[in-house]
């Protein structure tokens, strides 16, 4: 089934068209700065060029009118597509998993809309403008918090009164869903029987673990929003909460001021003081820089501290799998949390650890208690799968 998968943010739009037999992704792109002066297209097809295709974008319905055409001048069919899977970044209580695109269901997506409203917004406005300018095609929504879902209530609930909870929904959703499933199903591809107890560790830009016994979600390191957990590339990951308050009554800064703070200017970012993307952190911990030593120390620490976090949630774990822009490319960052896991018998390959491939495979030594990974995700794929699976029949 071809399949176009689209991800938009508030002045960005991601998509990628793809074959739901095959996984061959036929072309992808981003368009970048809609609403804002400088905008364009980045564009790639299958085994060609990538293009940059400078053009006014005032609105996302404009960038999606162009990314049907820059497919059909690439000489694709678009009559051809035969649903859009849409990333929403938060389901709220309603999609415990994915779901066909009606009135009612669109609804929900701008009802959770206040739980992350840079995102939700912005994606309802697309996915409406496609059921407008292609009625005949149909959409899917797959909500990036659905697998986090039905994990118990003694790992969502917060201990905060209920009426409060209650009122305004509060709760740990998580994020990451999409490719935690992902990493799940090709991790049961590769191993079999030989696992039932994953801990997936998604280490990107934004980073987040999930505990997955035997396919199901157990517990996952993002909460309410995704700045808890981890410490990611410019989000500080779980502090205490009352740093909030004191920096809000003490520091004089306002309430958005904080929620930049921690979300743009902090995590490896502000502990490195030069860079929140992992290259340049090893660059500058090989040239001796501490700051970025410590900034790579932290992260193994607190990795490994919500690893075992993770495990607690399955009372143990066999295999762990490493994913997203670190954990596929970052042998140092991985060698670094396995390091912290030795004393409980996790022990890599070095020369495993060196491989480079997008394949899944196995880097952990055949004496080690647990099995470890590293299993390229694909969020695209995984949405594509779930509009097969919803219009496909
Ligand atoms: P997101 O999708 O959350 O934006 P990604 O999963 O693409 O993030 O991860 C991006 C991060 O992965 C970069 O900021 C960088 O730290 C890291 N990364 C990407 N490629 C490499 C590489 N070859 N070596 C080390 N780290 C890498």
């Amino acid at each position: 089934m071809n399949v176009l998968v689209i991800n938009a943010g508030s002045s960005s739009l991601k998509y990628q068209l793809l074959d739901t037999t095959s996984g061959e992704v036929f072309a992808k792109g981003n368009c970048e700065r809609i609403g804002i002066d400088g905008s364009f297209v980045g564009h790639e097809e299958r085994g060609g060029e990538k293009s940059k295709l400078e053009v006014a974008l005032p609105d996302h319905k404009t960038a999606i009118k162009h990314v049907f055409e820059i497919l059909d001048q690439a000489g694709f069919d678009t009559d051809k597509i035969e649903g859009i899977g849409h990333r929403v970044v938060q389901g709220g209580w309603y999609f415990p998993e994915s779901k066909v695109v009606t009135d009612e269901t669109l609804g929900w997506v701008r009802e959770v809309a206040p739980l992350a409203p840079l995102h939700n917004y912005a994606e309802a406005d697309v996915i409406e403008i496609c059921r407008e300018l292609f009625p005949s095609i149909g959409n899917v929504i797959v909500a990036d918090t659905s697998f986090h879902y039905n994990i118990p209530e003694k790992a969502w609930r917060y201990a905060l009164p209920r009426d409060v909870v209650d009122k305004l929904h509060i709760r740990k959703y998580g994020a990451h869903g999409t490719s935690h499933r992902y990493i799940w199903r090709k991790t049961k591809e590769l191993l079999g029987d030989d696992v039932h107890k994953l801990v997936s560790c998604h280490l990107g830009s934004g980073a987040s673990l999930s505990a997955i016994e035997d396919g199901h979600d157990m517990d996952t390191t993002m909460g309410l929003t995704p700045l808890d957990g981890l410490i990611m590339g410019t989000r500080c990951g779980s502090i205490d909460p009352a740093t909030v308050c004191y920096l809000v009554r003490e520091g004089g800064y306002t309430i958005d001021e904080v929620d930049t703070m921690m979300n743009k200017q902090s995590g490896l970012l502000a502990l490195s003081g030069i860079s929140s993307d992992s290259r340049d952190i090893e660059a500058g911990a090989e040239r001796g820089d501490a700051n970025c030593q410590m900034a790579f120390d932290m992260f193994y620490y607190r990795t490994s501290q919500l690893i075992m976090e993770m495990a607690q949630a399955m009372h143990g774990f066999d295999t762990m799998a490493f994913s997203a822009g670190i954990g596929e490319n970052s042998d140092v960052m991985r060698a670094g949390v396995a390091k912290e896991l030795e004393w409980m018998g996790v022990k890599i390959d070095p020369e495993k650890n060196k491989v480079r491939s997008d394949e899944p495979r196995v880097i952990s030594t055949d004496d080690s208690k647990i099995r470890v990974l590293v299993v390229p995700t694909n969020e695209e794929l995984m949405i594509a799968l779930d509009v097969e699976e919803l219009l496909g029949k």
